[in-house]
């Protein structure tokens, strides 16, 4: 496999990860978003090969039989995310740098394949209330997941010293203008 760099970003759910990475994609047109694939159902307005591939449970099962993944886990009850080998390569054939947005598990999966030429990033919200308000107001969950998505945050958040740099969002302008300085002085190293 042809390697080139890779930016890991991880994040409790409800941290703000996911406009964060869209500004830095905005912003460095040297960076690729790797896509994963995934189990759960789209979301309104997600389209299968951009925000993930949506897979059933029986063809990402014969992806895992083919070792097709770089890390794969069942993030939530039943479901299914993992990063696949060709989806690095597809983005380093065309000379970009792959940012891989995955959990901590696998974060830490990524960053243990690839010593020395990863950049992994934790990003935490300020708080756990915090975190709860952003998520209802996102109002994708029902109160089962919601929970499930605290809890796993909590524990989570234990992993934040195992990582190469730690961003605290509480102001997204300031995290969006570091998170950028970080991954271009990386990529530039
Ligand atoms: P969501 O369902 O909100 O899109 O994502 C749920 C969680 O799955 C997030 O924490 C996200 O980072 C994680 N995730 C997305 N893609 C992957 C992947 O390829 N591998 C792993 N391990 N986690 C992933």
């Amino acid at each position: 496999m042809a390697q080139g760099k890779i930016i890991i970003v991880t994040a409790p759910s409800g941290s703000g990860k996911t406009t964060l990475v869209k500004r830095l994609l905005q912003e460095c047109d040297y960076i690729s978003f790797s896509i994963s694939a995934c189990t759960r159902q789209p979301r309104p307005g997600e389209v299968h090969g951009k925000d993930y591939y949506f897979y059933s449970e029986e063809e990402f099962k014969k992806l895992i039989d083919q070792d097709a993944f770089i890390e794969w886990e069942m993030v939530y009850t039943g479901k299914y995310y993992g990063t696949l080998e060709t989806e690095l390569e597809r983005i380093w054939s065309a000379g970009k740098t792959p940012l891989v947005d995955i959990d901590v598990k696998g974060a830490l999966a990524v960053q243990q394949k690839f010593p020395g030429i990863s950049k992994s990033i934790f990003i935490e919200a300020p708080s756990i209330e915090e975190l709860r308000n952003r998520l209802l107001k996102r109002g994708t969950e029902t109160e089962a997941t919601l929970k499930e998505r605290i809890e796993k945050a909590e524990y989570e958040l234990s992993f934040a010293p195992d990582f190469d740099a730690i961003l605290i969002n509480d102001d997204l302008e300031k995290a969006t203008k570091t998170l950028i300085e970080t991954v271009k002085s990386f990529v530039e190293s």
